[in-house]
């Protein structure tokens, strides 16, 4: 058996494989990158769902998890970015990214 990477996702604090994880992490600037590679400040999140990076901005996780105070207009940003990704992934056969 392999063992899998684990992550606790910051907004229901359950722990997932981190293919079902989105990483979120905070660049120079303050401002929010989801998906970033960068070993910096960050935390995860369920993929697919806004509900948990609600919870996590509630319960004040996502400050905790960057070590810094990330401005509410960012958070909301960050939100609708998930919230973008469900979207497509539920219209898969939509063009719109071409990869080639
Ligand atoms: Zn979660």
């Amino acid at each position: 058996m392999m063992a899998r990477p684990v992550r606790t996702c910051v907004g229901c604090r359950q722990r997932f494989a981190i293919e079902s994880l989105v990483r979120i992490t905070i660049d120079t600037r303050g401002q929010l990158v989801v998906g970033g590679s960068s070993d910096g400040r960050g935390v995860w999140l369920c993929a697919g769902t806004q509900e948990c990076a609600l919870r996590a901005e509630r319960s004040g996780a996502l400050g905790r998890g960057f070590r810094a105070t990330v401005a509410p207009e960012r958070v909301r940003a960050l939100i609708e970015m998930l919230s973008d990704k469900r979207e497509r992934s539920n219209c898969s056969g939509r063009p719109g990214t071409v990869v080639s």
